[in-house]
C-alpha cells in the first residue's frame, strides 16, 4: 500500500486544476492523479467546442454565475502565463425571428446583472460583425473566446509533474472505502491510502461517488453531440462565434458555428441519445 496527502481521480480540465490549485495553495502537499487512459483529457475535456464562456446565460448570483466568472478570469491568465493557445473572439448570439426577442432580452439583462461586457446590436452591426449571419437582433459579447483545452491539459500536466505531483495513467480506479480518517483508493493491484480524495471522473462521476459510499439521487445519462467541420473555403463564413437563442425545450441545445484556435469553423453539437457514456462512433 502506498501513502500520500490527495488523491485526484480523473485526468481531464477539472482533476488537472483541482491538483493545481492544491498545488499553488499548499506546495508540499503530496498529490497523486490517476487517470484510466494513457493520455490526459480524452473525453469532454478533449472533445468540446472549445469556447470561454462568459457567464452570461447563467442565473445572478448563482454559484455556477460566479463560478463561470471567476473560471473565466483564472483561465485567461493561466493561459497568458504558460503559452497555452486562446484568444478573445467575441460572440454574437442571434435572434432569427421576432418570437426570440423575449428571450434575448432577458438574456441580456442577465449578462448585464452578471457583469459580463455585452451589447445589443441589430442587423446592420451584426453585418459588421458577422457578414453571413442572418438575424434580425442580436447580443454581441466581445468577451467571449476559444482555447486550446487539450493544450491547457498538458500543460497543467507538465507543470504538476514538474511540482511532484504523481501522474498515473492507465490507472483506472475500481473501489473507494472511506474510514473515519482515511480513504483508500483501489486502482489494479494497488492501494493508496490518502487523507482524502476528490472525484473529478467527469461522465462516471456518480459510478466514482457511489463506490465511496455515496447515495446518489442522481445518475448520468449519456448523450452525444456531433460536430461537423466545415471545408476550408467555407471558414471565411464565421468570423468567431456565432450561437443561437436558446430554445427552453432543449436546454441542454444550442447548435453554434465555432472558430478554433487551430483556425478551422466547427458547426455542432446536436444530441443523440447515446448508448454508452464514451460512444463516440
Ligand atoms: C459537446 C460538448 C461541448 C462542450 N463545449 C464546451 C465549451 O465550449 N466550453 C466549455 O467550457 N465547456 C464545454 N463543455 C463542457 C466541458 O467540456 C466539461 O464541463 C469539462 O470538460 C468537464 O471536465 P471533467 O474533467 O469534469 O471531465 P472529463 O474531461 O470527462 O474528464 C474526466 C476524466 O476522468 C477519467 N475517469 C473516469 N472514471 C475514472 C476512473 N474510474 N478512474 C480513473 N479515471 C477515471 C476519464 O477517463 C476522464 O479523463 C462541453 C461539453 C460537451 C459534452
Amino acid at each position: 500500500m502506498s501513502h500520500t496527502d490527495v488523491v485526484v481521480v480523473g485526468g481531464g480540465i477539472i482533476g488537472l486544476a483541482t491538483a493545481w490549485r492544491l498545488v499553488e495553495r499548499s506546495p508540499k502537499t503530496r498529490i497523486i492523479l490517476l487517470e484510466k487512459e494513457d493520455q490526459l483529457a480524452t473525453h469532454q475535456t478533449g472533445r468540446n467546442s472549445g469556447v470561454i464562456h462568459s457567464g452570461i446565460y447563467y442565473k445572478p448570483g448563482s454559484l455556477r454565475a460566479r463560478n463561470c466568472r471567476d473560471g473565466k478570469k483564472a483561465l485567461e491568465r493561466f493561459c497568458s502565463d504558460y503559452g497555452v493557445a486562446w484568444e478573445m473572439t467575441g460572440k454574437v448570439i442571434v435572434a432569427t425571428k421576432e418570437e426570440q426577442l423575449p428571450a434575448l432580452e432577458r438574456i441580456y439583462h442577465r449578462g448585464q446583472q452578471n457583469g459580463v461586457a455585452c451589447e445589443v446590436v441589430g442587423k446592420n452591426r451584426l453585418s459588421e460583425l458577422e457578414p453571413h449571419a442572418a438575424g434580425i437582433k442580436a447580443i454581441h459579447v466581445p468577451e467571449s473566446g476559444i482555447v486550446d483545452y487539450p493544450g491547457m491539459c498538458a500543460t497543467l500536466g507538465n507543470l504538476l509533474t514538474a511540482h511532484g505531483v504523481d501522474i498515473r495513467l492507465s490507472a483506472r480506479v475500481t473501489a473507494i472505502r472511506q474510514s473515519t480518517n482515511a480513504v483508500e483508493v483501489v486502482c489494479g493491484d494497488q492501494t493508496i491510502r490518502a487523507a482524502q480524495a476528490v472525484n473529478c471522473t467527469g461522465l462516471h462521476s456518480d459510478r466514482v461517488a457511489k463506490m465511496s459510499g455515496q447515495k446518489m439521487n442522481e445518475q448520468i445519462v449519456p448523450f452525444r453531440g456531433e460536430f461537423f467541420t466545415l471545408k476550408p473555403d467555407a471558414t471565411h463564413l464565421c468570423r468567431s462565434l456565432i450561437y443561437p437563442v436558446p430554445d427552453p425545450r432543449f436546454p441542454f441545445l444550442g447548435v453554434h458555428f465555432t472558430r478554433t484556435v487551430a483556425g478551422g469553423v466547427e458547426c455542432g453539437p446536436n444530441a443523440v441519445l447515446a448508448l454508452a457514456r464514451e460512444g463516440y462512433r
